[in-house]
């Protein structure tokens, strides 16, 4: 798996005035994963390090920032430490309906 980071496009929410929040593109399986034979989408989440929080991931980069402008970022946002596990089963969801 690799992972592209962007800065949020113009008007997307801003946590605070000195963070940086990147959109992140994620490619490939999980680690320790394998699905042979498929394709497996990219996922996209925004995470921001110094608030130590993330969106959950998402297939496509439109939800990942809806998530991110939600009015209630808390029900879309996660701590950035549960990010893999979370990730997993996004994985597990698409390999199951394999
Ligand atoms: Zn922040």
């Amino acid at each position: 798996m690799h992972q592209i980071g962007q800065p949020l496009p113009d008007g997307a929410r801003l946590c605070a005035h000195d963070h940086h929040p990147q959109l992140i593109e994620s490619r490939g399986t999980p680690r320790g994963q394998t699905l042979i034979g498929r394709i497996v989408p990219a996922q996209f989440h925004v995470e921001c390090v110094r608030c130590n929080t993330a969106t959950v991931p998402a297939l496509t980069r439109e939800k990942a920032l809806k998530r991110w402008n939600a009015n209630r970022p808390s029900i879309n946002q996660i701590p950035l430490c549960d990010l893999g596990l979370v990730r997993q089963r996004v994985f597990d969801a698409i390999a199951t309906a394999a």
